[in-house]
């Protein structure tokens, strides 16, 4: 069994985008910049924001964020939206989700302009990856994709069963293994809640990823020998420790990993690979951005 160790993997690339940053900055070119924008005060949307800013930090790339109340109402911050649409300095724009009951998330991604919709959400960018158009990737796919092709894992071919339908992990996910790339081609099969016969499929899975937010759901007795397993799943679970909780994937990582060839543990994997596809996002929009401006590339 081999570790996908998204905490190696993470620093690795950090440093190969670090140089870069630092390459366009000593061609005389702006500093590529991240804007957040924040709605109200919910606690993990805030730690999720600043380890954003941290990143770019440590990248030597600029960021900011927007603070709005929750009161705040959807033409209100469909405004804000457009004022960053149209500033020049800023490359990437991402709202933190969940947004309030009386703003229509979907309103919100469809506001971003493509150019900068760093998170992949906007129909045009979908519509783009679906088409296997270079673009922005949603994070966590983008994140797992990378890991799969620098551990050289083998995916031409094999059968992946991914775990959950959303927007932002399962459908991108099965888009990007079933493309004709590499990694990719797999045959995939995506399961949800209503799917009736899910232990069976996993145990014809060479590949498993698990985006279905029920800790410790896969079990050994689901997985086959030789399996990869992908752990997307991020929980608070209830724990008697200083912090009150602790964190679990979606995977019984002890008694899968003896079976699997490659696991990502929780957290170390998939988590900290996620943040590494927004920065590379980022980072492109800037080099899109920088193209038209300066005609080069
Ligand atoms: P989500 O929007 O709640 O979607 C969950 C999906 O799992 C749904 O498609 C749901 O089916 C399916 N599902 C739920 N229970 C199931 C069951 N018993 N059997 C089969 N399918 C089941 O969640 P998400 O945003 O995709 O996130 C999934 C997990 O990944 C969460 O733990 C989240 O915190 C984590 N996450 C981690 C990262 C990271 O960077 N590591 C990033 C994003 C999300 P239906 O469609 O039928 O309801």
């Amino acid at each position: 069994m081999e570790l996908l160790d998204g905490k190696f993997l993470a620093k690795t690339i950090k440093a190969e985008l670090k140089e870069k940053v630092a390459e366009y900055k000593a061609k005389g070119w702006r500093t590529p910049h991240l804007c957040a924008i924040l709605v109200g005060e919910d606690g993990a949307s805030q730690t999720y924001v600043a380890s954003k800013a941290r990143d770019c930090d440590e990248l030597g790339m600029e960021s900011s964020v927007l603070r709005f109340p929750s009161y705040i109402s959807e033409n209100e911050l469909l405004g804000e939206i457009e004022k960053v649409n149209i500033n020049k300095q800023i490359d990437g724009l991402i709202v933190q989700m969940p947004v309030p009951e009386q703003i229509n998330p979907m309103n919100v991604m469809n506001h971003i302009d493509a150019s900068k919709d760093v998170d992949g959400f906007h129909p045009v960018n979908v519509g783009k990856m679906f088409k296997g158009i270079d673009t922005f990737l949603p994070a966590t796919p983008y994140g797992i994709m990378m890991m799969l092709e620098r551990y050289k894992v083998e995916t031409s071919g094999k059968h992946c069963v991914v775990i959950g339908r959303s927007d932002i992990v399962g459908k991108p996910m099965a888009a990007l293994l079933m493309q004709n790339t590499n990694p990719g081609n797999c045959t995939v099969t995506v399961c949800h809640s209503r799917t009736t016969n899910l232990k069976e499929l996993c145990l014809q899975a060479d590949i498993i990823v698990a985006a279905l937010g029920r800790p410790e759901f896969l079990k050994a007795n689901m997985v086959k020998e030789g399996a990869v397993i992908i752990d997307v799943g991020i929980t608070r679970v209830e724990a008697d420790n200083a912090r009150g909780y602790v964190i679990r994937g979606d995977v019984a990582f002890d008694e899968v990993a003896p079976k699997a060839s490659f696991i990502t543990p929780v957290p170390g994997g998939v988590g900290l690979m996620t943040r590494i596809g927004l920065l590379q996002n980022t980072l492109k929009a800037y080099e899109w951005h920088m193209a038209a401006e300066t005609r080069q590339f």
